[in-house]
């Protein structure tokens, strides 16, 4: 097979990887990206987005379910529903099949070569690509590495049989009847509520003290009272410590140090991800660490010149939009520009129910900073329009520099304020103050008044409440 010579080989075609070389190809660089499973990588296939269309098919559910119970005071009645869960797991197919379609579409639109095949370094401009039709040799005086991450196996409850990762859980035939999740973090949570809004039983074992003990407290509260609603089970401060005999069975310590085995149908690990750099041959161009992630700088350069690195691989926080920021940003300092990464914040948003927003820092994170901040905090509970959504749980914070009143971080928790991340990070992305949000008309009845309201309450002249 004749070598590939190119200016810029991407390796791994996710968010960050894919976005990298439709971006360069738009600027007119030679590019190759080599996919050794799908276009669009862990957040397309097997993450972001079929773990939100599984978490909306469980609301749907969950709402109907609910009414047909009587329990809603809305004054609608229904038969009680029931879920087709194959043609649930068809439809998510389908998008995820839509949303492949469309990333070759557009690399193809933007002159970018894919191959696909598991590419090895040999050196620093030279990787070996294992093809279906034989290994081909691709030569680029630039490459960025981009191979996300894989979910972290424990070694005592090996992935296989009735212990599944993320990707396994979002692949069932059916719903669990009884369904345990190690790790109360982001995928714990999100996947564990929707398998029990979709009728499991689930029981979710945490090794910290809380869930979700990379939010602050004061958020993850309002998630925790709706785990019990929903009859979650929750053992924190519990370790795994594997499958009893039975092969059914989670074998933990508890806090109090005693031994318990719960029933399990599935058992669901998500104790977090780790780098994807096996069978990469790194050790053939021996770059600088950062604990298990590849080291890189402001302009995501590796420690080899010509050899830049984004997304999962480089580490926290291992989210789909910092990847694709970052591969944006590295295209164009690949066509000559002059870019760096200044980013104010990287919004995150745990789609549990309710869903947590975070944007800059938090009270916390302030005052390990040492910066004296004022706090506005104002709840769903006083907002007209979240009263006429059902949606009167949680709150919007604002945390702001105390002597010029400079946002420095807004949070939230509530149903459907997902959709509210991206004012968040605006208002901190342009250098918003207290009184630039006192003065933008919000419309009304939205929910968004609530950050108007938590401004408000900063500036000590709250109106409604
Ligand atoms: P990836 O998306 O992991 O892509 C890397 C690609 O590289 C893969 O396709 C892989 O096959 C390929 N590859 C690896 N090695 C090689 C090689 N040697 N040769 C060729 N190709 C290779 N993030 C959010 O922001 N929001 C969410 O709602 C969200 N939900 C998630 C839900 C789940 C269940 C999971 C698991 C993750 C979720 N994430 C979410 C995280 C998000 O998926 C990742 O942050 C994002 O996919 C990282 O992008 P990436 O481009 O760095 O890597
Ligand atoms: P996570 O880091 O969010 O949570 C892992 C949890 O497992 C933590 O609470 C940790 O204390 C706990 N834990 C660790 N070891 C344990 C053990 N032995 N026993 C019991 N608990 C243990 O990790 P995750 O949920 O696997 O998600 C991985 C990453 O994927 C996230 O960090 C995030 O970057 C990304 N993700 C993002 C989203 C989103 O943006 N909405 C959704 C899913 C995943």
């Amino acid at each position: 097979m004749k070598d590939i010579h190119c200016r810029l080989l991407v390796i791994g075609a996710g968010p960050g990887g894919y976005v990298c070389a439709i971006r360069a190809g738009q600027l007119g660089i030679d590019t190759v990206v080599v996919e050794a499973k799908k276009l669009g990588g862990t957040c397309l296939n097997v993450g972001c987005i079929p773990s939100k269309a599984l978490i909306h098919a469980a609301d749907s559910f969950a709402n109907i379910a609910r009414i047909a119970a009587g329990e809603s005071p809305l004054g609608i009645s229904a038969a009680r529903p029931q879920l087709d869960f194959s043609r649930t797991i068809l439809w998510k197919d389908g998008i995820v099949g839509r949303l492949n379609n469309g990333v070759a579409g557009l690399l193809k639109k933007a002159g970018v070569k894919v191959v696909a095949g598991r590419a090895r370094f040999q050196d620093g401009k030279t990787v070996a690509v294992d093809t279906e039709v034989g290994e081909q040799i691709i030569r680029a005086e630039q490459v960025v590495i981009a191979t996300g991450s894989i979910a972290t196996e424990l070694p005592f409850l090996p992935f296989g049989g009735t212990v599944i990762s993320s990707t396994g859980a979002l692949s069932l035939n059916e719903v669990p009847g009884r369904l345990v999740v190690v790790g109360a973090g982001y995928i714990g949570l999100e996947l564990g509520t929707a398998f029990a809004k979709m009728g499991a039983a689930v029981t979710v074992v945490e090794a910290e003290s809380r869930i979700l003990p990379q939010y602050d407290a004061e958020l993850s509260r309002p998630v925790a009272r709706r785990l019990r609603e929903l009859g979650i089970t929750v053992i924190t401060g519990a370790k795994a410590k594997g499958l009893a005999p039975s092969g059914n069975e989670l074998a933990i310590d508890t806090a109090d140090g005693q031994g318990v085995t719960l029933p399990a149908d599935r058992i669901l690990v998500a104790v977090g991800r780790e780098p994807s750099t096996h069978g990469l041959g790194l050790s053939a161009i021996d770059l600088d660490m950062d604990g298990k992630f590849l080291r890189i700088d402001d302009k995501c350069r590796t420690s080899m010149r010509g050899v830049y690195a984004i997304g999962d691989v480089t580490g926290e926080p291992m989210l789909a939009h910092r990847a694709t920021a970052q591969g944006e940003m590295v295209a164009e300092i690949v066509a000559g520009k002059n870019r760096a990464w200044d980013k104010r914040c990287i919004p995150a948003v745990c789609f549990t129910d309710p869903e947590i927003v975070t944007a800059g820092l938090s009270p916390d994170g302030a005052e390990a900073a040492g910066v004296p901040v004022v706090i506005g905090l104002f709840p769903f509970q006083a907002n007209g329009r979240a009263m006429t959504l059902e949606n009167e749980t949680g709150f919007i914070r604002v945390v702001a520099r105390a002597d010029n009143h400079l946002l420095l971080g807004i949070q939230g928790v509530g149903e459907g304020i997902a959709e509210l991340s991206a004012t968040f990070s605006l208002a901190l992305e342009m250098g918003a103050r207290l009184e630039d949000i006192a003065a933008t008309i919000h419309a009304h009845p939205t929910q968004s008044e609530s950050l108007l309201e938590s401004v408000h309450m900063a500036l000590g002249n709250p109106l409604h409440i």
